[in-house]
């Protein structure tokens, strides 16, 4: 059993839950992605393991994991709402608006923002998500040649093309 899975099905039951084979059947999903899953994604990897295990399951034991902050939900803009486990510091997003790949910002790019928020508004316990979204570096190359898809990009030229890569 994952330390993950583990040490969450510890905090379940001092909650006063149980580990259903559901539950942990979950956590797992979420534990061994690693990634941003969308519900779908978390259902489709869950009914192959079984497939008895119905959507409204799902959502429910997704509310309970979520309340116990034993997963994030994270919700972007324009984006179906995406689960992840929820230990680790980084939680601000860098989502790609053209192939929605979805990074965590490196926190220490934020400075003290956390401290200087709490002095100069006086506010305590901060939770801070973060969400900037714009063009990863393929999408954004593939608009430049292609500047007819989407917005229009007036005055740009590319008579001479930077290699950034
Ligand atoms: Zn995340
Ligand atoms: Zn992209």
């Amino acid at each position: 059993m994952h330390h993950y899975v583990k040490s969450s099905s510890e905090l379940l039951r001092k909650r006063g839950y149980r580990l259903t084979p559901q539950r942990s059947m979950i956590l797992n999903v979420i534990h061994e992605a690693d990634a941003h899953l969308s519900i779908e994604q978390i259902s489709e990897r869950v009914q192959q393991q079984n497939p008895a295990v119905s959507l409204s399951t799902i959502y429910r034991t997704l509310e309970l994991l979520k309340e116990l902050g034993l997963v994030r939900e994270n919700r972007l803009p324009g984006e179906p709402p995406r689960y992840e486990r929820a230990p680790g510091k980084a939680h601000h997003h860098l989502i790609c608006r053209g192939c929605h790949v979805i990074i965590h910002l490196d926190e220490n790019l934020l400075g003290n923002l956390h401290e200087d928020l709490q002095q100069q508004y006086g506010f305590h316990g901060l939770t801070l998500d973060l969400v900037a979204s714009g063009y990863c570096q393929a999408c954004w190359q593939k608009r430049q040649s292609f500047p007819s898809a989407g917005e229009s990009t007036a005055g740009m030229k590319s008579t001479s093309t930077p290699d950034e890569s």
